[in-house]
């Protein structure tokens, strides 16, 4: 399969559903990096630079993302990056549940195509939808990323293992030096699992 190909389809089916969020946003934020990764990365929802460019964390928050990943030798290049939400919310509010649940078929077929080894979920919404084995009604009843992070969980999407290793949102340490260190140890533990071969499931 094609990966890219099936992926820019992917991104024209979303164009057309018209998902909510769509008729206020100023471009769909699908998602970027390598489609053939082992890992990707799934935050929140894009903010008003992601919206302008119509490419996920390029802000504040992304630029804190690429310097932590470089800093355990990941480049863009080993992994792709994408969003629970494919459009901006005004004013960057919280995802509502109707917009987890339109939105998030979508994130799982992204998923389907790429088939990673790992994914890190970054910050709250993220974690607790793939906790909540992806159904957007239970995301309520799951722990919160303080308690979870770097801790790994293997998941199920359609038949596949993977391992899901929740992190901070990278816009939450940007000013929390404590936070920042967690962060790093956890990234760790991501690229321990990256060099191992096989899932145990
Ligand atoms: N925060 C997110 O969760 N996603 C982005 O794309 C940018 C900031």
């Amino acid at each position: 399969m094609d990966k890219q190909k099936t992926l820019d389809e992917l991104k024209e089916e979303i164009i057309i559903a018209r998902l909510p969020l769509s008729e206020n946003a100023t471009n769909i934020v699908f998602g970027k990096g390598n489609s053939h990764a082992e890992i990707v990365f799934v935050g929140e929802a894009a903010g008003k630079n992601e919206d302008l460019q119509g490419v996920p964390f390029v802000g504040a928050a992304g630029k804190n993302l690429n310097k932590l990943l470089l800093a355990v030798g990941l480049s863009l290049n080993d992994v792709y990056i994408t969003n629970i939400l494919k459009y901006r919310p005004p004013e960057n509010r919280n995802p509502n549940d109707d917009e987890i649940r339109t939105h998030t078929p979508y994130l799982l077929k992204q998923i389907m195509i790429i088939r990673p080894k790992v994914i890190c979920s970054l910050g709250n919404y993220a974690t607790k939808f793939f906790l909540a084995k992806c159904n957007p009604d239970e995301m309520n009843k799951q722990p919160g990323i303080t308690k979870v992070h770097g801790k790994v969980k293997i998941i199920e999407i359609d038949g596949m293992k993977i391992k899901l290793i929740p992190l901070f949102h990278p816009a939450a340490i940007i000013y929390n030096q404590k936070l920042k260190d967690e962060w790093e140890k956890d990234l760790l533990i991501v690229k321990q699992e990256l060099s191992q071969k096989t899932i145990i499931g």
